[in-house]
C-alpha cells in the first residue's frame, strides 16, 4: 500500500494528499482514500475502489476543507477486495477523531481482532489495519493521551507496519521495530510537514526530504512543537529488499541513493555472475529496465528496447485474480519485430514469481524472430511467501519453490536462465547487509510468523 499525510500551517491539503497518492499509485491500485480534518477538528473522508484519479475529482477535493490530511492506496494482502476495507480508517474517541492508514501486514491480526471483538469492539472490515486503530481507541478510552495510547497499541501489534495517522491537531507516523516497509518525513518550503511511503511522494508536491521515520520510531508532528520522536521499540532494521529490487519507484531514494542506481548496480553484478554471448540486452518494462541497462554496460552487449508497454494498464501483479492477471498481461506488452529479428537476446527481469508472465514474454520474443532467448533475473529465486505485506502468493504457486533452475528454464522455454546471487543482491546495497529482510529467498523470517498463519501459505 501507499500511505501519505500533510500538516500545513494554513490552507487546504486535500489536493496535496491527492498528488502524494498519485505518485504512490504503484504501491496499490485497488482502492484510494483521503481524510482531512477541518479547523474544528471534524474529519471528512472520501474513499472508494479504484485508482486515485478514478476515486477523486476537482469537486470532491475542493469540498474537503482542512489543513491536516492523510491518504491511502490499497493493495490487498489481507482482507478481501471490498470498499469496507478501503482506508483511511476513522474512529471517534473521547479526544476526537483518530484516523489511520497502514502499509504492511500484521502476523497476529487474527489474535488481535479476536481480543478486540471479545472486548466488545464492533469491527467492520476484514483487515488487520482496523485492529490497530481499535487498539489505539481502546487505550484512549482507558484514559491515555495520544502518545501513550498509540505506543500501547503498537506494542500489541506484531508484523510489518508503516503507519500514517492523524488526530485533530497532529500528523503522526510510526514504523514497526524492523522497518520492513519504508516511511519518510519531508517539509515544504512554506513549512508544511509531510509523511510519505517513498520520496517520490515528496518530490511531486515540492517537499524536501528531511529523514526517514526510523524502525521502531513514533513521530508526532504538530505546528507548535514540530517533530517529536519516541523510540517505542528497539530498532532492528530489516527493510524489505524487494522494495529495493522491484516494488518502490526507481526515482525514490533509500539509503542516500535512488533505487534506479541500485538497480543499475545489480544489473552489473548479474552480468559479472552470469555472462552469456548475445546480440542485444533488453529489459522487461518497467521494472527490468534499469538492471538491463546495468547488464549491458558491464557486458558490453548493446542495450535495446524490444518490449513496449502500454503504460495505462495497471501492474498485472496487483489484479486480484489469476484470470485478470492473465488477460492483463496480454494487454500490457507488445514486441518490436524489426529489433528482434534474427537476434540472440538476453532479457532481464527483476523476478520470477509464478513464471506465467515470463513464459508469455519468451514466446512473444521468439514469435518476433529472436533466435536465442537467455533470461537473467536481478534477484535470487523466490522460494517462500511473504507475510509482511507483499502478495507473492502461497508457496505452492511459487515456481522456484517447486522446481530447479534448469526445470524452470524448460518451463518458461528459454535457452538459458540464471539468477543474481543472494550475496550480490545484498552487497550491492552498499550498506550493512544484515539490515534487510530477504525471507522470500531464504525462508528466514526476521519477524516470527505464527504456525497457524504459516500453514495458510507454506507447503
Ligand atoms: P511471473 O513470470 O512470475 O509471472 O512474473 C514476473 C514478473 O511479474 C516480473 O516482471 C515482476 O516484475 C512482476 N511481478 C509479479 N508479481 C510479483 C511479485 O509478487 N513480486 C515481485 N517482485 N514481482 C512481481
Ligand atoms: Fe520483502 Fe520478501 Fe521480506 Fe516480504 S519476505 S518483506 S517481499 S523481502
Ligand atoms: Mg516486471
Amino acid at each position: 500500500c501507499g500511505v501519505f499525510g500533510v500538516l500545513a500551517a494554513e490552507g487546504d491539503v486535500a489536493k496535496l494528499v491527492y498528488f502524494g497518492l498519485y505518485a504512490l499509485q504503484h504501491r496499490g491500485q485497488e482502492s484510494a482514500g483521503i481524510t482531512v480534518y477541518d479547523d474544528r477538528g471534524t474529519t471528512h473522508t472520501h474513499k472508494a475502489m479504484g485508482l486515485v484519479a478514478q476515486v477523486f475529482n476537482e469537486t470532491i477535493l475542493s469540498e474537503m476543507k482542512g489543513s491536516l490530511g492523510i491518504g491511502h492506496n490499497r493493495y490487498s494482502t489481507t482482507g478481501s477486495s471490498k470498499v469496507c476495507n478501503a482506508q483511511p480508517i476513522i474512529i471517534n474517541t473521547r479526544l476526537g477523531d483518530f484516523s489511520l492508514a497502514h502499509n504492511g501486514n500484521l502476523v497476529n491480526a487474527t489474535e488481535l481482532r479476536g481480543e478486540l471483538s471479545a472486548q466488545g469492539h464492533a469491527l467492520e472490515s476484514t483487515t488487520d489495519s482496523e485492529g490497530i486503530a481499535f487498539a489505539v481507541s481502546e487505550a484512549v478510552e482507558e484514559g491515555k493521551n495520544w502518545q501513550g495510547a498509540i505506543i500501547t497499541a503498537l506494542k500489541r501489534c506484531h508484523g510489518a507496519f508503516s503507519l500514517v495517522m492523524a488526530t485533530p491537531n497532529a500528523l503522526i507516523g510510526a514504523r514497526d521495530a524492523y522497518g520492513v516497509r519504508p516511511l519518510v518525513i519531508g517539509k515544504t518550503p512554506d513549512g508544511s510537514y509531510v509523511l510519505s511511503s517513498e520520496t517520490c511522494g515528496l518530490d511531486i508536491i515540492g517537499a524536501e526530504y528531511v529523514r526517514e521515520v526510523k524502525a521502531g520510531e513514533l513521530v508526532i508532528i504538530t505546528m507548535d512543537k514540530g517533530i517529536e520522536s519516541w523510540q517505542w521499540e528497539e530498532s532492528q532494521p530489516k527493510l524489505c529488499v524487494f522494495e529495493m529490487i522491484y516494488f518502490a519507484r526507481p526515482d525514490s531514494v533509500m539509503h542516500d541513493e535512488s533505487l534506479y542506481t541500485y538497480r543499475l548496480r545489480i544489473g552489473r553484478e548479474l552480468a559479472k555472475e552470469n555472462f552469456v554471448e548475445a546480440d542485444i540486452v533488453i529489459g522487461v518494462p518497467d521494472s527490468g529496465i534499469p538492471a538491463a541497462i546495468g547488464f549491458s554496460r558491464e557486458s558490453g552487449i548493446p542495450y535495446g528496447e524490444a518490449l513496449i508497454k502500454n503504460r495505462y494498464v495497471g501492474r498485472t501483479f496487483i489484479q486480484p485474480t489469476q484470470a485478470m492477471r492473465e488477460s492483463g498481461i496480454r494487454m500490457k506488452l507488445n514486441t518490436l519485430k524489426d529489433v528482434l529479428q534474427g537476434k540472440r537476446v538476453i532479457v532481464i527481469d527483476d523476478s520470477i514469481v509464478r513464471g506465467t508472465t515470463s513464459r508469455k514474454i519468451v514466446r512473444a520474443l521468439r514469435e518476433a524472430g529472436a533466435t536465442e532467448v537467455h533470461m537473467r533475473i536481478s534477484s535470487p529465486p523466490v522460494t517462500h511467501p511473504c507475510f509482511y505485506g507483499i502478495d507473492t502468493d502461497s508457496q505452492d504457486h511459487l515456481i522456484a519453490a517447486q522446481k530447479s533452475v534448469d526445470a524452470i528454464a524448460k518451463q518458461i522455454e528459454v535457452d538459458t536462465l540464471a539468477y543474481l546471487s543472494h550475496d550480490a543482491m545484498l552487497k550491492a546495497t552498499q550498506i550493512d547487509t544484515t539490515h534487510f529482510c530477504t525471507a522470500c529467498f531464504t525462508g528466514k523470517y526476521p519477524i516470527e510468523v505464527p504456525d497457524k498463519l504459516k500453514r495458510t501459505k507454506l507447503m
